[in-house]
């Protein structure tokens, strides 16, 4: 508690002056140009890697940056509401899914008793089953395989939303996909041409 409080105060000496007439006109509204799909994971912090400003991302963040398939009914869609109200009433032009080194998700997807004594966890990393399926037949480093494919998996989902295929259809949406290193610092995007993550320079 005592570290949040200071880092609070550290923000209203330097970054709340700074920013103070940005805040000023986001008070108005906001209009962020990305949605920004990440990990809860503490190393992956998509406003540090992107450097942005206040007002610039709209970011959803859950456990392995997991987009469920599009479904109505049922349930408490705390993902796919995020989505729908950044694309419908926020109208951003890019979506970027990004995923991580190390992600913890991806290793419960791999090894499901992981999650196994908690609650919530264990259904949840289950819709990540196509993506381990896919990269069943990987010799190499099969964990960061499964991260790469598990941002593709979401962006394949995205477009199962009607709103978002019928944008992107007409060019005013754009889906992205990413991958964030950690130990490197490495940020890596998909390319959509080839399929595969390429470093960024
Ligand atoms: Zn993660």
């Amino acid at each position: 508690m005592k570290r949040l409080i200071e880092g609070y105060r550290q923000f209203r000496r330097t970054g709340w002056p700074r920013e103070r007439a940005l805040y000023a006109e986001l008070a108005k509204g906001q209009a962020p140009e990305y949605l920004i799909i990440s990990c809860c994971d503490s190393r992956a912090d998509p406003a540090l890697i992107f450097s942005a400003r206040p007002g610039e991302l709209f970011v959803l963040r859950n456990v392995a940056n997991i987009v469920p398939p599009f479904e109505q009914g049922g349930g408490y869609h705390g993902t796919s509401s995020a989505i729908a109200f950044a694309i419908l009433q926020l109208k951003v032009s890019t979506v970027v899914v990004m995923g991580h080194a190390k992600c913890g998700g991806i290793a419960a997807a791999l090894d499901r008793e992981v999650v196994a004594p908690m609650p919530f966890l264990s259904e949840w990393i289950s819709l990540l089953e196509p993506a381990v399926a896919r990269c069943a037949q990987d010799g190499g480093d099969r964990h960061t395989e499964v991260e790469r494919e598990g941002v593709r998996l979401s962006l394949e989902r995205l477009m199962s939303f009607p709103f978002i295929a019928e944008r992107v259809s007409q060019g005013v949406l754009r889906l992205e996909g990413a991958r964030f290193g950690i130990a490197d610092g490495q940020l890596e995007w998909l390319d959509k041409e080839t399929g595969l993550f390429k470093p960024v320079h």
